[in-house]
């Protein structure tokens, strides 16, 4: 190679970029413990490796034909311009309609209702719209993995409680053990990723008695709403008078239509929380996207769209648990969500993060190890399973477990 400039500009330009950062005051990390999100680490190994992915939440099949043309429709007719800061009111107000179809609650589409870049950004705006320096959030573990970091970076202080297989059941004595002056949230999650357990009546009850004339708002991650199974009721908190006037309740598009690669989501919360709501998410987002914000208003006006998929997903839920019958492993109850645990220890008592790689590796299935959702790591010997799959998909995957 030729150099344009003598060899020594070259090792100044070297030098300077090299000495710049040295030089500057050490980042004070925000999130010093943090690493990459488990779920980027295991699809980037199962695809480095060729294997099944069932590790991070998400389908392998086509999101519906109708709503893909529905988009392009609102592509064509013009419809790719800033959205309103709080979403397209056409589909504010569809949400409005199932949210009072499914849960009897009314919400007003122009001051309680914001369309959301997914769930994660509703659940990272409501948390910091909300908690203050050394506010105290109640979370349970294991819990999925951008609670604790949103809450940290508002300046909370994160409170959690160690729930345990087979049933991970919420111990309400210590709920109350943990609550005091400072409690300024508790997050809930029904369906639960990553147990796939749901709250009930009786959860519901101590909640409400708990929080009953306390200063303590509830961040309820429902995004997994219409994937409940064996006829189970999803305990919404917008069905309850007592707690939906202190809830931000999460919900999203991506996991019930199949496309969680849109980001989309909502959030739905009482006005004086949701006009803080909005002070964040206009500086986050501003706004989503507009023509699948119009393509989805226009797709819900089909309730099937929605009442249809606990039957869709049972049914892959079944055909799944039937084929992990025939291995080692150990089944762990799914109510709802798209996932499924499985206990391995009678398999080996490798640490679960080790052997999530070496399935990954050497049988070629990827599954989550949910010791990543332990604050403490605690290490249950539990995998989690995603059986948003293609039939193929979920015989392969079992035709290889088998074989443990
Ligand atoms: N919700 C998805 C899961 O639990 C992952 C989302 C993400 O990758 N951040 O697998």
């Amino acid at each position: 190679m030729r150099l344009r400039f003598p060899l020594r500009f070259y090792f100044s330009a070297l030098s300077f970029f090299t000495y710049f950062r040295p030089n500057m005051t050490p980042i004070i990390s925000k999130l010093p413990n943090t690493g990459t999100t488990i779920f980027t680490l295991m699809s980037a190994l199962a695809n480095e490796v060729g294997a099944i992915n069932l590790s991070q939440g998400f389908p392998d099949f086509e999101t519906s034909p109708v709503l893909i043309k529905l988009v392009n429709t609102a592509m064509k007719k013009g419809h790719n311009q800033y959205a309103p800061m709080a979403g397209v009111l056409a589909l504010r107000e569809q949400i409005a309609k199932k949210t009072e179809k499914l849960y009897g609650a009314i919400y007003n589409p122009d001051t309680e209702i914001t369309v959301t870049a997914g769930g994660t950004q509703a659940i990272f705006t409501a948390i910091t719209s909300v908690i203050n320096t050394n506010d105290e959030v109640i979370i349970f573990e294991p819990a999925f993995d951008c609670y604790a970091p949103a809450i940290k970076l508002a300046g909370g202080i994160v409170k959690s409680l160690e729930l345990e297989p087979p049933n991970y059941q919420i111990d309400w004595n210590m709920v109350r053990r943990l609550t005091n002056s400072k409690t300024r949230m508790i997050i809930l999650n029904s369906p639960h990723n990553p147990t796939a357990t749901i709250l009930n009546k009786n959860d519901i009850d101590e909640l409400s008695a708990l929080v009953k004339n306390q200063d303590i708002f509830i961040l309820s991650d429902e995004v997994y709403e219409h994937l409940i199974y064996d006829g189970k009721t999803h305990e919404s908190m917008a069905r309850y008078e007592d707690l939906r006037p202190r809830s931000f309740i999460v919900a999203s598009f991506g996991k019930p239509f199949h496309a969680t690669g849109w980001k989309i989501g909502y959030c739905m919360a009482p006005a004086f929380l949701m006009q803080e709501f909005r002070k964040v998410h206009q500086f986050l987002v501003f706004s989503v996207n507009s023509p699948i914000q119009h393509a989805i208003a226009e797709y819900l006006k089909d309730e099937n769209t929605y009442l249809s998929l606990p039957a869709f997903f049972q049914e892959k839920r079944d055909y799944f648990r039937e084929g992990l019958k025939e291995t080692k492993f150990e089944l762990l109850p799914s109510f709802g969500s798209y996932f499924q645990s499985v206990k391995y220890d009678k398999i080996t008592d490798e640490k679960d993060c080790d052997f999530a790689l070496q399935l990954t590796k050497e049988i070629g299935v990827a599954a989550i190890p949910t010791s990543v959702f332990y604050s403490k790591g605690t290490d249950y010997k539990v995998l989690r399973f995603c059986f948003a799959k293609k039939q193929e998909t979920l015989d392969k995957a079992i035709e290889r477990l088998i074989k443990i």
